[in-house]
């Protein structure tokens, strides 16, 4: 009897995940990538409890990332962001939890890796702002436009492991 309810209990988590789930998007620019920080990185973000769903390893066109980075245009960082971003691959991950676009910024830390404190990703491993590491969208309104732009939807996967009873209550 224990038995189906538990089996009850996980469906429940599972319907609610689903209709409930956020989302953002995070990049490992092309400096992350070139010194091999993909693994450290997605370790944290696993360690935290947030579930990947959907990950590539791609060069981004100068088109990509013009409409990734529209709202900087006109910037005086604008152009040399366009040529660094496209330079080389870059690791773009889509990742899931409860308020997974703040948490995600907290592990990243602040845009200027010199001011983002110890423990967060760009203030253990970056110093210059345009050697940041890597990208987080700032808002869940971002996250969507950016998966959209940045994935198509049979690249994403609902994630068999289903690890929400250990990390939500
Ligand atoms: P964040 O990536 O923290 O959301 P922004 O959206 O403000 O930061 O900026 C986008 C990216 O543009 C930053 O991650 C950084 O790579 C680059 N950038 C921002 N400000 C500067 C700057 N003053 N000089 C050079 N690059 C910058």
């Amino acid at each position: 009897v224990s038995g189906v309810g538990y089996y009850f209990y996980n469906q429940q988590c599972c319907e609610k995940d689903l209709e409930s789930a956020e989302r953002t998007f995070i990049a490992i620019k092309p400096d992350g990538v070139q010194r091999k920080l993909i693994g450290e990185i997605v370790a944290r973000f696993e360690k935290k409890g947030l579930k990947l769903v959907g990950c590539k390893l791609i060069q981004p066109s100068r088109k990509l990332a013009e409409k990734h980075y529209a709202e900087h245009k006109g910037k005086p960082f604008y152009e040399g962001l366009l040529d660094f971003i496209t330079s080389g691959p870059v690791f773009a991950m889509v990742w899931e939890g409860k308020e997974v676009v703040s948490t995600a910024r907290s592990l990243i830390g602040l845009t200027d890796p010199k001011k983002s404190p110890m423990n967060t990703i760009r203030g253990d491993f970056g110093i210059d702002v345009g050697r940041n590491i890597i990208h987080g969208s700032d808002s869940v309104e971002s996250a969507q436009r950016e998966i959209g732009l940045w994935f198509s939807k049979n690249e994403l996967t609902r994630s068999s492991v289903t690890i929400e009873k250990w990390i939500y209550e």
